[in-house]
């Protein structure tokens, strides 16, 4: 599959990878938004948010909880962070391969543009 996203879970592209298991991938944002800009993305493509159904609530919880993990570890979970999912073209999304922005290290404004 012509993914951009399949191809760093396939290690065609390299990473700068924060965390892997067997479900999901964390890794730095190419072009970073904040200080720090991580993504967190499913191993499995699923191309949008629309995609989803009820068998992918466990991978869907485990990439916030590693949203929350990899925050603690880069040491931006007290300070704060933003967590967002862009959906199709209106909701900024460029990459169809779901995946979670985490972006912490500077104050975020409200609301995103
Ligand atoms: P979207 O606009 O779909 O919500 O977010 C896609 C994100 O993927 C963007 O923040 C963009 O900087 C990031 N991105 C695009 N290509 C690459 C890449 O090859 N490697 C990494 N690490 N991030 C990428
Ligand atoms: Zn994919």
């Amino acid at each position: 599959m012509d993914c951009l996203f399949c191809k760093i879970v396939n290690g065609d592209i390299p990473a700068h990878v924060l965390f892997e298991d067997g479900d999901v991938i964390a890794f730095e944002d190419i072009m970073p938004q904040a200080p720090s800009h991580f993504l967190v993305i499913p191993r499995r493509h699923i191309s949008t948010l629309n995609d989803l159904t009820d068998a992918d609530a466990n991978v869907v919880g485990k990439l916030q909880i590693t949203a929350a993990k990899v925050a603690k570890q880069k040491g931006i979970a007290d300070s704060g962070y933003r967590v967002v999912m862009n959906c199709n073209e209106a909701g900024g999304q460029t990459v169809y391969h779901i995946h979670m922005h985490v972006l912490g290290g500077r104050a975020m404004t409200w609301p995103p543009g």
